[in-house]
């Protein structure tokens, strides 16, 4: 997951209302608060030793009205309008609204507490108005789009022209260029929009609590774990019920049916979350899905496309509905013939066990567990030992990063922190200069909120004389003072993933700030991110890193192995589950406006057909129904983005291996024409300059296994 806090900050849009409180009044803000000048600290850091919670409010606050100051500027300056007095103009506003917000969106990320929470819930609105502020302003609009208007005849180079064309798009994608009609039913549509996505949430959060399964039976639940019963009692007791609680997960499998061995319990578990919003009454979701997908669609046409996705693409790397789909299409052969043949071996195994049923979605995991444990078991307490935490950073992470880009490690004491468990490291780069600040804070706490992310606490911009300083937030679990920190596998691409994205933001060499580092479309920000995971299990990289913390002695051949293995197993199911859903959400925004209101159920029963991803035994991820991501929060027309960050860095690493692996020519290439590149180019022409090539979906269908012969019982 990646996380920024950018120039122009996108806050959450929900309509809060702004309820007067203490903090509702101007505060003073003067040369005492930290952020009133910029850091003297090396790389500008956030002066943490000198910021109080009181200081944010105040800073962001005052940012806020010097940017809109400077657009204001901008937007009635007498002068014609050139690229010099309104793009780089733009691009120098809003510094200390940008330095106050990064550190405030960091640690309200990683270090929240009642007071920054009250100010969080107080400024989310004003964000969103400050956002707004600055992209319906109409005479600001008119010289940016003076300025598009003549780009060709400016002999700008190629970065100043992307920032032109970036801007132009930004705001008439926001609607700027409509006429005041058109403008005013675009809001009433957003508006509209942001109440049912609310209400979606909402219901769907109700709906989800409402449908967990509940027995008092405790035989019910045989075969799980007696931590997984008690966690099912005290689950009851919470809600003041008899017996035991399955609650929900968000996905349609659901962790227990791994393990419960009753098969009327299981089909119980899996309908509770099949139908969770279909239930009629008050937490039903389907008429929100209906106008949503209508609402979206006329969005779309008033904003002068043919439907939300073609919306929703055009400043992403696929650019068109049409290039997803057809990559989609390409997976889908590969990806249902794995599927059709693990449920094959599932039924085998279940006519073997003379169970005599058909398999279903709700048995799939429960076999799939034991086929799994019976072939690669893996003791967890035999693999951590050789997984500590530090030794992972500097032997595997940093070490892999050195060995590609030449940039080395040297951890600071004296840059100060906000809270003690974070640790600061100087990046150096091939040539001795200084390239970066990374900080690294490895350890859950109960203020840290949920994941792993990376952001920036300064972007990196030749215009602002700025370098990166970014930070990497996991939560692993703390050992006891003295002791190790040691992790699981899992644990460890997690940190090579997140550490991708850091190198994506440190390596970044741009111009200017908007265009700098991990500020690129969805579909393209995971790519150097889940690139980097390749690493982790790289042969020179991992027997660098996977040694005993004890004895430094490496791991057993057959225990790195057994990882290695387990990693291509159940794939044509994981992959199918992922399709369908991602099919389900591009079906829905490819609808035109004209098309009448749809009934779920009946629209996802044709569209999964159409695809052909019905398979019986393998439902989609997520239902039209509770699928979150696309009515609720903002992947609408997005889920693919996973899938074709995944193609992009699976292809990229057979690059890398086709060319020699780890070497220093093969990570500079890689740094000059991509990672360093930031969204300075169109992402299909960079992607293509270094590979030579468009991506191939082989290499995706390969590292997941399916290209090998199905994996036999
Ligand atoms: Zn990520």
């Amino acid at each position: 997951m990646l996380s920024r806090s950018g120039i122009l900050i996108t806050a959450c849009a929900l309509a809060l209302g702004c309820s007067a409180s203490t903090l509702d009044k101007p505060m003073d803000f003067g040369p005492n608060n930290p952020f009133y000048a910029p850091s003297t600290l090396p790389f500008h850091a956030p002066p943490f030793d000198r910021i109080k919670d009181s200081d944010y409010q105040p800073a962001i606050e005052a940012g806020m009205a010097e940017q809109r100051q400077e657009i204001r500027a901008i937007a009635d300056n007498p002068a014609p309008p050139t690229f010099e007095n309104t793009f780089v103009e733009l691009e120098k506003s809003g510094q200390l609204f940008n330095r106050a917000m990064a550190a405030f969106s960091g640690v309200t990320g990683a270090n929240l507490n009642p007071e920054l929470q009250r100010v969080q819930d107080y400024l989310a609105p004003r964000l969103a108005a400050h956002s707004d502020a600055i992209y319906l302003d109409s005479r600001l609009f008119q010289r940016v789009a003076a300025i598009y208007q003549q780009r060709e005849s400016l002999k700008l180079d190629a970065e100043s022209l992307r920032l032109v064309e970036f801007y132009y798009k930004k705001f008439v994608h926001s609607g700027a260029n409509l006429s005041d009609s058109d403008k005013d039913a675009l809001k009433k549509l957003n508006e509209e929009e942001s109440t049912l996505t609310n209400d979606f949430t909402t219901r769907l959060l109700a709906a989800t609590k409402d449908a967990a399964y509940v027995t008092t039976d405790k035989g019910a639940l045989a075969g799980l774990t007696d931590a997984q019963i008690s966690a099912a009692a005290l689950a009851a007791k919470e809600r003041k019920l008899d017996g035991y609680v399955v609650p929900l997960q968000n996905t349609t499998q659901q962790p227990d049916l791994d393990l419960l061995n009753q098969r009327s319990t299981r089909q119980a578990l899996f309908e509770n979350s099949w139908n969770r919003a279909e239930r009629g009454g008050a937490n039903d979701t389907r008429d929100i899905v209906s106008r949503l997908a209508q609402l979206r669609a006329q969005k779309a046409k008033l904003l002068g496309f043919p439907n939300y996705a073609a919306w929703k693409l055009d400043d992403q790397m696929a650019k068109t509905p049409e290039a997803a789909l057809k990559f989609m299409d390409a997976l889908v052969p590969g990806a249902t013939a794995r599927a059709t043949a693990e449920a094959s071996d599932i039924q085998a195994l279940i006519d073997s066990q003379k169970a005599g049923f058909k398999l279903e979605p709700w048995d799939w995991n429960f076999y799939a567990e034991q086929v799994r444990k019976a072939k690669y078991d893996m003791d967890e307490a035999q693999i951590k030992p050789y997984f500590e935490l530090n030794n992972v950073l500097e032997n595997g992470v940093f070490y892999a990063a050195s060995q590609l880009y030449g940039i080395t490690f040297k951890e600071r004491k004296d840059i100060p922190v906000y809270t003690p468990d974070v640790r600061v490291f100087e990046v150096v780069d091939a040539d001795g200069q200084p390239l970066a600040l990374f900080y690294g804070d490895f350890f859950k706490r109960d203020n840290k909120r949920g994941g792993a992310w990376m952001s920036n606490f300064v972007d990196q911009s030749r215009l602002l004389g700025a370098l990166p300083v970014v930070y990497n937030v996991c939560n692993f679990s703390k050992p006891a003072p003295g002791e190790p920190a040691l992790l699981s596998f899992h644990d460890v691409t997690t940190m090579f993933h997140e550490f991708g994205h850091a190198l994506h933001g440190m390596l970044a060499d741009s111009q200017y700030p908007t265009l700098s580092g991990t500020a690129v479309p969805r579909d393209f920000v995971e790519f150097p991110s889940q690139f980097n995971e390749h690493w982790a299990s790289y042969p020179a990289v991992f027997s660098h890193y996977a040694k005993h913390y004890k004895t430094g002695a490496p791991m057993p051949a057959e225990l790195a192995e057994k990882i290695k293995k387990s990693a291509t197993f159940n794939q044509g199911y994981a992959l199918t589950e992922i399709l369908a859903a991602a099919q389900l959400d591009m079906q829905w925004h490819t609808l035109p406006s004209s098309t009448p209101l749809q009934e779920p159920d009946a629209f996802e029963t044709a569209a999964l057909k159409k695809t052909h991803l019905a398979l019986s035994a393998v439902p989609p991820r997520y239902r039209s129904t509770y699928f979150a991501h696309i009515w609720g929060g903002d992947y609408g027309a997005g889920y693919y983005a996973y899938l074709w960050a995944e193609m992009l860095d699976d292809d990229a690493f057979q690059w890398f291996e086709d060319h020699g692996g780890l070497t220093r020519a093969n990570g500079d290439r890689l740094r000059h024409m991509v990672l360093s590149r930031g969204n300075t180019e169109d992402l299909a022409n960079l992607y293509r300059e270094w590979l030579g090539a468009e991506p191939s979906i082989e290499p995706m269908l390969k590292y997941r296994g399916l290209l090998e012969p199905a994996i036999s019982k």
